[in-house]
């Protein structure tokens, strides 16, 4: 007998009602970076391995533990599907030398992204990304703008109670490298707390210990060193600007100064919007400044910052706080009889020439049948055919949410005029 065939563990198929809330989340967020002067890019899934080493970092979750990577066995490349977007789009930005003199780009794109994690509640293997990077760009300005598009789309999203902002400033090198020798010098002291991961990290890059998921060593890692305490004055100026614009700007923000990220490339401004209604999965959008990473990755030196937001995670979030958002047909076509199937065929696709929704039954069904499902479809009119109708070369018309308007008919050369003048208020 043969096997069942399912889907892969940890990747999700989105099935049609479920697909109707990510087409109106994916409409809602294009909506609002368009506001903000952000323009789509498209790039490819699969990537070069050793584009996401250079640009995550080796010691890292992603990249020793979660990367989907493999040789291509027809021609032997190192390949990889993208765990994240950032690395791909300022190779895509290099590659096609989009920051030529100084030039500046405001960009998004939105795809799914593959990390082989222990599949959870908010935690897949395949999950989706909306990425926005803004390239070019230093100031604590842009940060700001960053951090007003989550808060915007929040609102539009109707999340906006459940989310919080956390941020915290990660300085440049220099201060990097003094706090990553008194963290090696603290952790080393307590050696014997630290779990098998961390004492690998003691070493090779001991920030990503204070990004461990470990419970057993929050009290530790709590108390280690914090890198605001070695911040140079440039990134302490950079981080008072932006949260000085937050503040005109009216979003709240709280100061965490163990944010790290789980990714090597940032530096500077770092944040996190987090809800604690989703359970352990708390982080629904992450991102910050990451001004070294375009030289890393083979480009001249370009400032840039960006974020993403985990799409699963925002849904739920709108799932725990409203009603699904249905679109409902605008109308039905109830019909009945052989000749009336034609007939009502030629309505329908003329309210489709007139730009309106039409939905109607395939198939032997009874009128009352047909009539429950206009009904309970939400649809505005119905548009019914029967043999007097197809005589008549006739169409009636029932408002189906306004009892107190009588059922009428019109000839068919009249109902583009009685659509127009029903949906004159709508787009
Ligand atoms: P976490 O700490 O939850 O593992 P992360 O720091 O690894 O998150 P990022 O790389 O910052 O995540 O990705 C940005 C966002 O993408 C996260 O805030 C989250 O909403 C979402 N995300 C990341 N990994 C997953 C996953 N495996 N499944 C679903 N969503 C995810
Ligand atoms: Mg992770």
């Amino acid at each position: 007998m043969s096997q069942k065939l399912q889907a892969v563990r940890g990747m999700n198929d989105i099935l049609p009602e479920e697909a109707e809330q990510w087409q109106w989340f994916e409409a809602t967020v294009a909506r609002c970076l368009k506001g903000y002067g952000y323009s789509p890019i498209r790039l490819p899934i699969v990537e070069h391995t050793a584009l996401f080493k250079r640009a995550i970092g080796e010691v890292t979750d992603i990249v020793e533990k979660e990367m989907y990577a493999f040789t291509d066995a027809l021609n032997g490349e190192e390949l990889t599907l993208r765990p994240e977007g950032t690395a791909g789009c300022v190779r895509a930005a290099i590659e096609h030398n989009l920051l030529a003199q100084g030039a500046s780009h405001r960009l998004w794109y939105c795809g799914p992204m593959f990390r082989h994690e222990r599949p959870q509640k908010g935690r897949y293997r395949q999950f989706h990304q909306i990425g926005v990077e803004a390239l070019g760009l230093a100031g604590p300005d842009i940060d700001a703008e960053l951090i007003l598009i989550g808060a915007r789309l929040w609102q539009a999203l109707g999340i906006a109670e459940g989310i919080t902002l956390e941020l915290n400033s990660l300085g440049d090198a220099p201060a990097r490298a003094a706090h990553r020798s008194a963290l090696v010098e603290y952790f080393s002291a307590h050696r014997g707390e630290l779990d098998e991961d961390s004492l690998r990290r003691l070493e090779r890059n001991p920030l990503r210990i204070l990004d461990t998921k470990n419970p057993q060593m929050q009290a530790l890692v709590e108390a280690a060193p914090k890198l605001s305490d070695y911040l140079d004055d440039a990134s302490r100026a950079h981080f008072d600007g932006l949260t000085h614009l937050l503040d005109v700007a009216g979003v709240k923000w709280k100061l965490n100064p163990r944010l790290v990220r789980g990714l090597d490339y940032y530096n500077r401004t770092v944040f996190e919007w987090t809800t604690t209604r989703l359970g352990a999965q708390g982080t629904v959008c992450a991102g910050g400044r990451y001004d070294g990473l375009i030289t890393q990755l083979g480009g001249k030196p370009a400032p840039a910052a960006g974020f993403a937001m985990g799409v699963e995670r925002l849904l739920a979030l709108c799932a725990e706080v409203q009603q699904p958002v249905r679109e409902a047909p605008e109308i039905y076509v109830i019909h009945q009889g052989e000749a009336a199937l034609a007939h009502a065929l030629r309505c329908a696709e003329l309210a489709r020439d007139e730009g309106r929704t039409a939905l109607m039954t395939m198939g032997e069904a009874g009128f009352k049948a047909q009539f429950r499902k206009a009904n309970a479809s939400g649809a505005l009119l119905a548009l019914i055919v029967g043999d007097d109708e197809v005589q008549a070369d006739a169409v009636s018309v029932k408002f189906l949410r306004d009892e107190s308007r009588e059922q009428c008919r019109v000839s068919l050369a009249e109902l583009p005029a009685l659509l127009a003048a029903e949906f004159a208020v709508r787009p």
